[in-house]
């Protein structure tokens, strides 16, 4: 899992008077459901089925947006793919360029519900506004979190928990407050991309440790910083503290968790975390310098409203 090093995360327990009891999260069904569940109750939307299945182009399956395109037998598709083939798809005739207005005027028309409606969006949008939308709604899946293997899954955050543990064997914990321990036996080759993650459950939410060894200019360091798995706008909510230390010295660091919307590598590259140079890392691990040894404890904390 991971690869370049030999990092052992130590979880030395809690002390856990002080937590905030982890609430029990429910790991849902996964978001990849079929919109055929809303087939049942919701009358309004199983009523437009018909229109919206005439506004999807039949080759890349998206919805069509004006210019919608057709063939000279009426077959539609969209601009994109209009641009790509040369036969119409249905039946095989040259398209030529050939607008759809009757149904460009159908869409413009139409109120549609915003696309990720089954991850919890309730917003109706007419046409054009909606894809605008739907880059920035706060319901749309997350990509996972785990740093240095780009990792194509995304979804919601019940979902990419499961996955975390599943996928990538993360580390989950409870509670609010932590020390954690970093072993690596050959310190000297700090490669990029070596980390780790941990996640910590606590508020009801999850947030992820990570700690790794990269090469800042030319300098080896290691750092750890605490992302939030939900909204910048709730991620802004709470604080952490990380703290590393020995020999009689210590360093900590204060911070804001940043959301998972943030990719690992803009949060690393921003500096936004605790930065330990490799000599400051080896004093603190005491001994001979072969073995590092780093100790960071931390809290998560929620600020006052
Ligand atoms: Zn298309
Ligand atoms: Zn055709
Ligand atoms: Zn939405
Ligand atoms: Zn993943």
């Amino acid at each position: 899992m991971i690869p370049g090093g030999t990092y052992e995360g130590i979880i030395e327990g809690h002390t856990s008077e002080s937590d905030v009891a982890p609430e029990i999260i429910e790991y849902r069904a996964s978001p990849h459901r079929k919109i055929s569940s809303f087939n049942g109750p919701k009358r309004g939307i199983t009523s437009n089925t018909a229109v919206h299945e005439l506004l999807e182009c039949p080759v890349c399956m998206n919805v069509m947006y004006p210019p919608i395109h057709q063939c000279p037998n009426g077959h539609t598709l969209c601009s994109k793919c209009q641009s790509k083939v040369r036969c119409c798809p249905i039946c095989r005739h040259e398209l030529g360029n050939i607008r759809c207005l009757a149904l460009e005027r159908v869409a413009e028309s139409l109120e549609l519900p915003c696309k990720y409606q089954i991850l919890g969006c309730q917003d109706i949008f007419p046409y054009h506004g909606r894809s605008r939308h739907e880059q920035n709604c706060r319901f749309r899946p997350y990509k996972c979190p785990y740093a240095g293997a780009d990792c194509p899954i995304s979804g919601s955050i019940p979902f990419l928990v499961d996955h975390l543990k599943r996928d990538h064997n993360v580390d989950m914990h409870d509670g609010c407050t932590f020390n954690h321990r970093y072993v690596k036996s050959n310190p000297q080759d700090v490669e990029n991309a070596t980390w780790m993650l941990t996640v910590f459950n606590c508020y009801g939410y999850q947030f992820c440790l990570h700690f790794e060894a990269f090469n800042l200019g030319m300098a080896p360091v290691y750092m750890a910083f605490i992302r939030f798995m939900g909204d910048d706008h709730d991620a802004r909510k709470f604080s952490y503290s990380l703290e590393v230390g020995g020999n009689g010295r210590k360093m900590t660091w204060q911070g804001v968790p940043r959301s998972i919307r943030d990719s690992h590598t803009k949060v690393r590259d921003s500096m936004d975390g605790l930065i330990i140079q490799r000599s400051m890392a080896l004093f603190f691990s005491g001994g001979s310098r072969q073995e590092l040894k780093l100790k960071v404890a931390g809290r998560i904390w929620k600020e006052e409203a």
